[in-house]
């Protein structure tokens, strides 16, 4: 079954399937083969997310690792984070369906992103200028930085109503095909899946007439 797995729907062990930050961060849980799967369970699991998500690149994942790693500090934040993660389910779950968001939820993010800021600087590519987001893990509470604007930018930029979890497990994602009918978190994972136990069905009813 776990061969089934497409690759391109992991990279470094972990999921790349919500097309929002925010919803990878959140799918760092999922449930395999039954069982809740915790995929950040220490600081360099933590770290490891962050360069497979490409907010950090390996020599800085490396520096920061002989930096903080092993520390109580690192290890705080890491259960932080894991905390902030499931207190955005909860309010991810809600907003899916109302478009709301709490003002207690609202109130951390912003004291989130005034502590850990995301920075922005420009950039030349030949002709034409852009600005990019970035961030300085000064301290692993910085780590914050981007989850926490991802999740804001989730809430203020996305449209609710496309985002939601698979049908067939605990995995959420933002619908951005042209119809809005995804269901499920990936083909390979869920999809498939699915698909066999309708036609399994279906065959079932067909023997039952
Ligand atoms: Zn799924």
């Amino acid at each position: 079954m776990r061969k089934a797995i497409s690759e391109s729907d992991w990279k470094d062990g972990f999921l790349f399937v919500g097309n929002q930050l925010a919803l990878d961060f959140l799918n760092t849980r999922p449930v395999q083969n039954g069982e809740p799967s915790e995929l950040l369970p220490d600081f360099s699991a933590l770290l490891g997310w962050f360069q497979a998500a490409d907010l950090l690149n390996s020599d800085k994942v490396g520096s920061l690792q002989r930096q903080w790693g092993g520390s109580a500090n690192a290890m705080r934040t890491t259960e932080e984070m894991r905390q902030l993660r499931e207190k955005l389910r909860k309010e991810i779950v809600a907003w899916e369906q109302s478009g709301s968001v709490q003002h207690s939820t609202l109130d951390e993010l912003n004291k989130l992103m005034a502590e850990h800021p995301m920075r922005t600087r420009l950039r030349t590519n030949g002709e034409s200028c852009s600005t990019e987001l970035w961030f300085q893990p000064r301290e692993p509470e910085d780590l914050f930085a981007p989850l926490a604007h991802s999740a804001a930018t989730l809430f203020a930029t996305v449209d609710h109503k496309r985002v939601r979890k698979c049908a067939q497990c605990v995995l959420h994602f933002y619908d951005t095909s042209k119809k809005g009918t995804r269901r499920w978190c990936s083909m390979q994972l869920c999809g498939n899946r699915l698909k066999v136990a309708a036609y399994a069905a279906r065959r079932r009813q067909r023997h039952h007439k």
